[in-house]
Parts: structure tokens; sequence; C-alpha cells
């Protein structure tokens, strides 16, 4: 028989990674794990079509010079005897480590949104650099479009950030979120600046939990092959497990560089991931007290943790449940089956929190919006939910913490959007690309959508997309935000029914903001009108009280949230509000 004609290139690589951190270890050896990330043409750096890895190390003014040419998999042998230790020797895989994770990361937004997702701003490729300085800090900046990882002395050797699973997905999260919803780093409601750390945390967390490695860890370290016992399969296990099994892990290791309180290090090694969030997740038990009227958790970083141990505690009642099923009445369980339905429920769980920001409002957002966003968006996707009764652990698990749908609807999904709407002037297929063409329909509309009359109003974002359910069915939807923007004095907030904070005086310029996420059907009807409105009174007060009194309108109103001092702020375990935050 002749040669098949030649296939397509194959669209997806297997890469290895280190599955969490260098400190992960079993019988001695580095957890590794293989992922799929997307198959491009790369120049050496790596360098792709949207990450650009670059390593310059800024502390030594030192450009150091990438493999040529790029080989990905030189490192296949996941289970060869101390290959992880050579692995971390070697700056190579330094770079493809972060290069493969960034890249998942992008590939898990593209998936779950059904489209091309841009970083959040203007060019293609985000930078990487690696080992970017001497320092215990990772963080995104928008300024340089880049990730920047820092490394430092630790116990064993130098802690190099870059080769932390959960650190480099928490900041690619940063830059994408930043993409999808640039308002998000406006100053707004505590919620808000705790969303923007939550929900990196969130992506990082199941993230890693996705990999059957790591979960393989979590249920038992020592086993082989054996089945499993089922008494470690308890919900308690799994939620010490979960919860506190890892963070027990790498706080050990970070512990042991505690001891000197006083030599400034201290602060910045909490930085790394592990060990600040789980720990404070650890004392985090499930009550509304700390959501409703805890002064602590008012705090951005403390005030973030919530919304992860929400979803934590979510995951591992999905899991406990699918547990159970398969337990029935024996003893043993087949380990591979109990592990496959951990990895698979975080990455269903993952996809669905991802997609919850399209339907989320792309102002002022709270965890009650984002709780009605992830259960209307899922339930778009996944209508039926026999399988993981997803929707109901979420919403259980955030009733325990204190968080109620935004929706006052009876399973807190958002309401359909007005029947009455008038499409008679527009045409759907120009609203599918034109934000002219989606203006013209809110302003068409702009009574029965609510806008407020006199504010600034923008078209921000026009999204086609198709996305794709566990049974193949496919979703086609245009999403669209808009923005309003009002610019009183504080002496005209008055007139607004808006009460002037005490204290401020009334030549203070400020913003408000309103605005909404249009989401339209495949046959340009709009299905749901997700929104802020600028005229809330109750919420504009709220948050002028919160940003007043936290300090933060006491600068330059407009300054935006630093993602770098937000971290150097988790860093130093400074818990107060300055104005220099904002
Ligand atoms: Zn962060």
């Amino acid at each position: 028989m002749a040669e098949p004609p030649s296939l397509p290139p194959p669209r997806e690589r297997s890469v290895t990674i280190i599955a969490q951190d260098p400190s992960v270890r079993i019988d001695g050896e580095i957890l590794l794990a293989r992922i799929n990330i997307p198959a491009e043409r790369l120049s050496p750096g790596p360098v792709g079509y949207r990450v650009e890895v670059v390593d310059y190390d800024a502390t030594s003014d030192t450009l150091y010079k990438p493999a040529s040419p790029v080989r990905l998999d030189r490192w296949p042998a996941v289970k060869s005897r101390g290959l992880g230790d050579r692995l971390v020797a070697d700056p190579e895989f330094h770079r493809q480590n972060v290069y493969a994770l960034v890249m998942k990361t992008l590939s898990r937004f593209e998936f779950a949104l059904g489209r091309r997702i841009n970083w959040g701003f203007e060019g293609h490729q985000l930078k990487i650099a690696p080992h970017a300085f001497s320092e215990a800090n990772a963080f995104y900046s928008d300024q340089l479009n880049a990730l920047l990882f820092g490394y430092f002395p630790g116990r064993d050797g130098m802690v190099f950030t870059c080769l932390s699973h959960d650190v480099v997905v928490h900041e690619t999260t940063h830059a994408l979120i930043d993409g999808l919803r640039e308002r998000y780093r406006e100053p707004s409601s505590p919620d808000q600046a705790a969303f923007h750390e939550g929900f990196a945390d969130v992506v990082a967390l199941l993230s890693v939990f996705s990999l059957p490695a790591v979960v393989e860890r979590m249920i038992d370290s020592t086993n082989g092959d054996k089945p499993l016992k089922t008494s470690m399969l308890t919900r308690e296990a799994l939620r010490k497990s979960v919860i506190f099994g890892l963070g027990e892990q790498i706080g050990s290791e970070l512990r042991a560089d505690d001891t000197d309180q006083d030599d400034g290090l201290d602060g910045d090694m909490q930085l790394v991931r592990g060990l600040p969030l789980r720990s404070s997740l650890r004392d985090l038990v499930p009550s509304p007290e700390h959501y409703e009227s805890s002064e602590e958790f008012r705090e951005a970083h403390r005030r973030g943790e919530i919304l992860v141990a929400a979803m934590l505690t979510a995951f591992v009642e999905m899991w406990s449940r699918r547990l159970t099923a398969l337990i029935a009445d024996r003893q043993r369980v087949d380990r591979s089956r109990a592990i496959e339905e951990g990895a698979d429920i975080a990455d269903c769980l993952l996809t669905s929190a991802i997609r919850a920001l399209d339907y989320a409002p792309p102002v002022d957002v709270t965890f009650g919006d984002f709780l009605s966003a992830l259960l209307t968006a899922d339930r778009e996707i996944r209508p039926s939910d026999t399988r993981y009764e997803l929707r109901a652990s979420v919403t259980t698990a955030f009733k325990a913490f204190g968080i109620d749908p935004a929706s006052r609807t009876a399973d807190g999904f958002w309401k359909p959007a007005p029947l009455t709407l008038d499409y008679s002037r527009t045409h759907f297929d120009s609203m599918r690309r034109d934000s002219d063409e989606v203006f013209h329909f809110v302003w068409e509309n702009r009574e029965r959508l609510k806008l407020h009359p006199e504010a600034f109003t923008r078209v921000e974002s026009v999204r086609p997309c198709m996305r794709i359910g566990a049974d193949g069915f496919a979703l086609h939807e245009t999403v669209c935000e808009y923005v309003q923007i009002l610019e009183p004095l504080a002496s005209e907030l008055d007139s607004l029914g808006i009460r002037k904070p005490p204290g401020m005086p009334g030549d203070k310029k400020l913003r408000l903001f309103g605005g909404g996420a249009l989401i339209f059907d495949e046959y340009g009807r709009l299905k749901y009108h997700v929104y802020n409105r600028l005229r809330s009174v109750d919420r504009q007060q709220v948050r002028l009280d919160f940003l007043w009194e936290s300090g933060a309108l006491r600068g330059e109103s407009t300054a935006r949230l630093s993602l770098s001092r937000m971290h150097l702020r988790r860093a130093t375990r400074t818990r107060k509000y300055a104005e220099e935050e904002w």
C-alpha cells in the first residue's frame, strides 16, 4: 500500500513538569508529572506564539542563553531514579517548566471559554523571566507585560519559584483575569480586591489537584499498587489531605527558615505559596462569620482565602460523594478509579470556575456574583449535573462560608434577560464582531437595560465563543461587556442619593462604575444580562464607605490595584490597608 498523504501536525505535545513543588517527594523522589500542552513551532527560549521566556536575571544583570534548537521532550522518563533532582539543577528545564505551565493554564482558559483569550495588555506574547531576581517574590507586571519569578536560598539549597506549579499558575491567572475583566483592578468593595487573589489561588490549586500523581499522593503516598483502604477516603480524611496534608509538607520545608524572625527574610519566605495560603486555610473552618462580620477578613488576602476554602470544600464534597458510590459496601476500592475521580472532579470544577468569569458582572464583583455566575454558566453547558452534583455542592459550600448567590431566584441562577428588547435596528452578524453595533443595541434598549442616562458608556469587549460540553455538545454564545462611568464631586453625591462619607472633602473627585455582561445565544437573542447598575445606591454607598475608611481614596482615586504590591503585602504579612496599596 502507498504511504498515506502526510498527516496534519499534532495539536498537542506531552511534556514533563514538576507536579507540585520540588519539596514534595515520595520515597525521596521529587514528584513529576506529564501534561499535554498545545503544540507549536518554538524558537529558542522557548519562545512561542503566546509566551516568550526571557531568562534575564536583574540581580546579576545576566541574560542566560537558551538551548538551541529547542527540544521540549528531553526528559520523558518521569519514573527514572534521581531525575527530579537533575531537573532542578538544569536551568533549561526551568525554562521548559514555566513555559509548559503557562501554556497549559492559557489552554485551560481557552478550552473553558471556547475562544482565544487575550492577555491583559496590548500584544500577543507574555514575557516570562524564570530567574528574574534574587528575592522570594513572584508577580505579574502589566507594565512589563511579564511574569517575574524570583529565587532565594532555602534550607536545602536554592528555592526557585518558577518550579512551583501553583505559583506559576497563580501568576498566569492574574494576567488572564486582567485580559478578561480589566475593571477588577479598580478600587472597589473588599470582595473585588479579594477576588483577584482568591480566584488566582482557586485556579492554581485545582490545577495542581487535576494531576493524578498529586491526587494519588494526597490519599496514599506509601502503598504502591495495593487497593486503597476505605478509611483513607472518608470526607474528613479527604478534607485533611486536601487542605492540611499538602500544607504540612510544604510548610515544614519553609518553617525551618522561620526561626529567625528578624532577618526580614522570614516574611518574604511566606510568599512562596504553600505556606501562607494553606496554613491560614487550615484555621478557616466553615462559618458565615468570617465573610459577614470579621474585621480581619475585610483585608484582601484573608478575604480571598474564604473563596478558596469554599471552593476546596466543594471539591472535597464532590469527591467524597463519588468515592462513597464507588465503595458501596466493599472495604477496599480500586486505586486508579479513586484517583481518576479526584483528578476529573478538580478539572471539572476548575473549568466551571473559569466559565463563571464570562457570566460575572464586569465591575464591582462580589463573591455572591461569582457564585450565581458559576451556577448559571455551568447549567448552560452541563444541563445534567447528576454525576458530580457540582452546582449543589458549590452552593452548599459557599453557604457554609456565609456566601449566598447574588441572584435571589430560588436556585441562585441569574434571571433570563427581558423578552421585550428591541432587535429591529441592529444586525446580529455585526454584533458578533463589532463593538459599535453592540453599543447600538445597548443604546436602543438603554431604558430596558436600566442604564444610567448621563454616564459615559462604552462597550469594552465583544467575544464570540463556542464551548464544548463533556458530552461533545457545542454551545455558541457571544459575550459582550459594557461599562458606565460617572465622575461626580463628593459634594454632588447627595443628588445621586448617596451619602458623602464623613470627613470626605466636597471637592474630592470620585469615579463610580456600573456595567454589565451581555450574553447572546446563537440566534442573536440576549439570554442573560448580568449587571451592576450605576444607580444601585446601596452598592455605591458600601464601596465608597469602604474605600474612604480604608484610606484607599485619600491619594489618587483612580490608581489601580498593583499586584506586585499586593504580593509584597502578602509577603510581609502586612494586614492593614494603607493608601499606597491602591
Ligand atoms: Zn496574586
